[in-house]
């Protein structure tokens, strides 16, 4: 059925529907009948793809073909397979390990994907409800307003001003304007998308205006649905972080391999007189050990899984990322730029002042010039601004549900901000009445007469100043001021346009509301100032409102800092970015104004995160560093662009996701600083004992370090708790990489501090056990370097639970790093003592002795990282 040429009662006999909608227990039947509304996504790949995916990799392959060669010589000179099995166990408990990780991160982005998963109004059992797009069935009854994502098609059955934007179907960027009237074909034989005035699609926003339509198609019948047969809505970005630490690991493990070969290369050339087959894969062996130590396999998924889990961790503090490069970029957050409304004050609103004459009817004109409703229960539902007007018009006995039905609505000029004010049309007597409702000043230029107690007087320059004076009055008291005004009509207006409209008005007074601050902002901008981030007021609000709300807040110090959209259409792009700085308060600002504030920051190089709500603050949100959404109160259109939405709508909100995000980074920055000094101390352990002609260590061994000893602390450094100084320092640059502040350096010199370490062990266990200092290979030598090596390993991941502070005056400890070295160090000790593994690995059995003085080399790592630390702290601490 081509439901745009039909009448509306056409369109309700086929879905069986009706102007009330329908009842939550058809609704349920009809869910069940036809299934969710919901595109398919591609099936995920199974375990065991899975499983041999993770084979893909090029350390894998080399694992995979090193076990190959001693499988061979192994069975060719009948000697014990002992190797092949322990990389063969390698390779498979890394996989699985991969495979546990990537799901974990998806599990955390599909939870991420339920939480915002949207939403939709509609008309069930005669009331609005919200409901979750996916629930939606045909013949529901959506009610639609400026911001809304259309989550169906629809046929649209009243239309205030509706307005489209439908450029993700049409391609066509201006929206277009909505009716409610069957088309007629005429020669043509059907109607393109673009021109089906009376229907609305999945993909399409409301731009503007408000209105209903009845739901056509769900899920794959929609015109979506039919084009892409199979979408995934969340797109799987790696963040620059996760996209350099690839590179890097690409980069080493080319170079790795190059040395590798080298260095297989030259042994072969030296060796050259006496090959035999058992030499050539000696050496092979010594080169596949090498690479094993030098490869951080685990780095890449390490930092997978702490941004995965971070990212959970901040939605369980109410920040939602959409996207997780913003997890990064929060981090490095220097301005935030909020909307006052809402995310700075708690939006329930309160009428506490009036002025007019005529209480009585201002009350009432402001309950009628609304969209919001009192439900029978006199319980207001609706925007909170409307709420409290009203509420307020209640307490003075005068229902709006009652008041509706003396004043029956005929027509609307929607609220946007732009105009910052509102207009209804109602049938009253013989004629017809409009109640316009907006800010004061918007409202006060249209008015060209007053009432007055004496009556409707022409206004005068005298009354202006009085109003004006008293809206001053009101917003010097944080509150927020509306305006009312009326005009009168014989005949219904030709049409309901804006400027149609709002012209001619009689004024009928203010009403000034409060809306308390929310108390946890306060602490919340303290934080944001000690952690060197510039928090910046945006408001549609009179300026003295939002001033006396900004010095509450303590956003505000001085009034030079304050500046009005009208003072911002003055300034040249340049002046604006010169003076940027100064500005702590923006009021009565526009949506295109916040654009400009962001571009201004973003030009002097500071990270900007921007907060927005309505369906026009998208542009804004979208230039920001870091754009967020409001989940209660924001509009689709917002959510769908931001990085991040608050759950609560609370600034508070984004200092935590902030202070997250600047976590997740240090966590980061130490498992990668720990995870490299291994690796470059095994690489430089194997090179210096190659160099000088005896084995250090074999490749089972290192693949038993790295797997062991380095992945599960490196992993446990990732759940690390925040440093007592992470919300003290300034914000981190953007362009600082991995290796600045002095990571680059630790890194070489504990890899150098481990090697020496190792191979101390080394010699001296050869010295305890045989009474000489000799360079030979020892099979004690490297018992003991192979427990002095990983027992380094888990004490220097307890340094690095802080790059530059004292490990023993951290105020949290870390269980998991607890966990971690304890695992390690039972089954390390396991593998030395337990005979069977002890063979395997190739380990000699030592005595007590041995053993604690191995261990102890291992513990030396601590103190002297921990004074080589306070040596840095001094250090920096001069220079500064
Ligand atoms: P903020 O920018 O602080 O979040 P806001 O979101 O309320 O405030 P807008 O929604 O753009 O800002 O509103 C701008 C101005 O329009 C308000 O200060 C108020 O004077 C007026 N206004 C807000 N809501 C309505 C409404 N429903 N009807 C009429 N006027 C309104």
């Amino acid at each position: 059925m081509k439901h745009y040429l039909e009448s509306i009662e056409n369109v309700y006999a086929a879905v069986s529907s009706g102007p009330r909608g329908l009842t939550s227990k058809e609704a349920g039947q009809r869910l069940r009948a036809e299934g969710k509304n919901k595109l398919t996504e591609p099936p995920k790949d199974s375990v065991l793809k899975r499983f041999f995916k993770q084979m893909a990799d090029p350390m894998i392959i080399i694992l995979l073909v090193s076990a190959v060669i001693s499988g061979v010589t192994a069975a060719y000179q009948s000697e014990s397979f002992a190797d092949v099995f322990i990389i063969l166990f390698v390779v498979c408990v890394n996989a699985v390990l991969g495979v546990v990780q990537e799901s974990k991160a998806e599990k955390a982005i599909d939870a991420l994907k339920e939480m915002t998963g949207e939403v939709c109004k509609v008309q069930r059992d005669g009331t609005m409800q919200n409901v979750k797009s996916e629930e939606l069935v045909r013949g529901d009854i959506l009610l639609l307003e400026a911001g809304d994502a259309i989550p169906a098609d629809a046929r649209i059955i009243e239309s205030i001003s509706l307005k489209m934007e439908e450029a993700a179907l049409t391609g066509e960027s201006v929206p277009t304007e909505k009716t409610t009237e069957p088309l007629r074909l005429g020669t043509a034989r059907d109607i393109t998308l673009g021109d089906r005035k009376n229907m609305v699609y999945t993909g399409s926003t409301v731009a503007y205006g408000r209105g209903k339509a009845v739901v056509v198609a769900t899920g794959m019948q929609t015109e979506i649905g039919k084009i892409a047969q199979a979408i995934s809505l969340a797109k799987e970005e790696r963040t620059p972080l996760q996209i350099r630490l690839a590179q890097l690991s690409k980069m080493l493990t080319i170079l790795v391999l190059g040395i590798c070969a080298l260095i297989f290369g030259v042994d072969l050339i030296r060796k050259s007189g006496d090959l035999n087959a058992r030499s050539v894969i000696n050496m092979f062996m010594i080169a596949v050990s090498l690479a094993v130590a030098a490869i951080p396999e685990g780095l890449v998924a390490v930092v997978t899984i702490v941004l995965s889990i971070g990212v959970t961790k901040m939605s369980r503090r109410h920040a939602i990322i959409r996207r997780l490069t913003a997890v990064e970029t929060l981090g490095c957050t220097q301005v935030i730029c909020s909307d006052k409304t809402g995310t700075l004050t708690q939006n329930k609103m309160t009428v506490v002042e009036h002025y007019g004459p005529d209480e009585e009817l201002l009350a009432k004109a402001m309950a009628l010039a609304s969209d919001a409703e009192l439900r029978r229960d006199n319980v207001a539902v609706g925007e909170p601004t409307e709420c409290a007007l009203l509420n307020y018009a209640n307490t003075l006995s005068l229902p709006k549900y009652e008041l509706i039905k003396e004043y029956p609505l005929v027509g609307e000029a929607p609220f946007d901000s732009l105009r910052k004010r509102m207009s209804t049309v109602h049938a009253h007597g013989a004629g017809f009445i409009q109640f316009s409702k907006g800010a004061p000043d918007e409202i006060l230029k249209l008015c060209t007469k007053c009432l007055t107690k004496e009556g409707v007087v022409s206004m005068t320059e005298g009354q202006k100043a009085e109003i004006s004076a008293e809206t001053t009055g009101m917003a010097n008291k944080a509150l927020r001021v509306l305006a009312c005004a009326y005009r009168e009509y014989a005949a219904a207006p030709a049409d309901f346009r804006s400027e149609n409209l709002e012209r001619e008005l009689v004024f009928i007074g203010l009403t000034g509301m409060i809306d308390p601050v929310r108390p946890e902002v306060l602490d919340a901008i303290q934080k944001c100032r000690l952690a060197g981030i510039r928090p910046v007021m945006i408001t549609g609000d009179h300026k003295n409102t939002a001033v006396a709300i900004a010095k509450e807040l303590d956003i505000l110090q001085d009034d030079a800092g304050v500046i009005t959209g009208v003072e911002l259409d003055e300034m040249s792009e340049e002046a604006l970015r010169e003076n940027i700085a100064q500005y702590s308060v923006y009021a009565r600002v526009q949506p295109d104004h916040k654009v400009r504030i962001v571009n201004a920051w973003k030009a002097t190089g500071a990270v900007t995160a921007m907060t927005g709500d309505g369906v026009n603050d998208a542009a804004s949100i979208k230039s920001a560093d870091i754009g967020v959404g409001m989940g209660i109160t924001g509009t689709d259109v917002t959510k769908n662009v931001a990085d991040m939405v608050l759950a609560d709508d609370n600034f508070a909100t984004i200092i935590a996701a902030v202070e997250e995000g600047r976590k997740i980074y240090d966590n980061i920055k130490k498992c990668i600083q720990f995870l490299l000094a291994s690796n470059l101390s095994e690489v430089m352990s194997i090179f210096i004992a190659t160099l000088f002609g005896f084995t250090i260590l074999e490749p089972v061994h290192i693949l038993w370090i790295n797997l062991i000893t380095d992945s599960s602390p490196a992993l446990a450094l990732g759940m690390e708790k925040e440093e007592n100084d992470l919300m003290l320092r300034a914000p981190r640059s953007p362009q600082a990489g991995i290796f600045s502040g002095g990571v680059g350096v630790d890194v070489v010199y504990q890899g150098i501090l481990v090697t020496i370490l190792t191979l101390a062990a080394y010699f001296i266990g050869h010295y305890m056990e045989n009474g000489v200092w000799e360079v030979v290979n020892s099979p004690d030598g490297m018992t003991m370097a192979f427990i002095t090596m990983s027992m380094a390993e888990i004490f220097h991941s307890f340094n690095m639970r802080s790059q530059r502070h004292s490990v023993l005056k951290m105020r949290y400890h870390n269980l998991y790093l607890y966990g971690a070295m304890l695992a390690s160090l039972v089954l390390t000790i396991g593998v030395i003592y337990i005979p069977t593994f002890s063979v395997l690995f190739g380990f000699e059995e030592i005595s007590l002795g041995e053993y604690a003085v191995a261990l102890g080399l291992a513990l030396l790592v601590f103190p002297i990282v921990e004074f080589v630390k306070a040596l840095q702290r001094k250090f920096t601490k001069k220079t500064r």
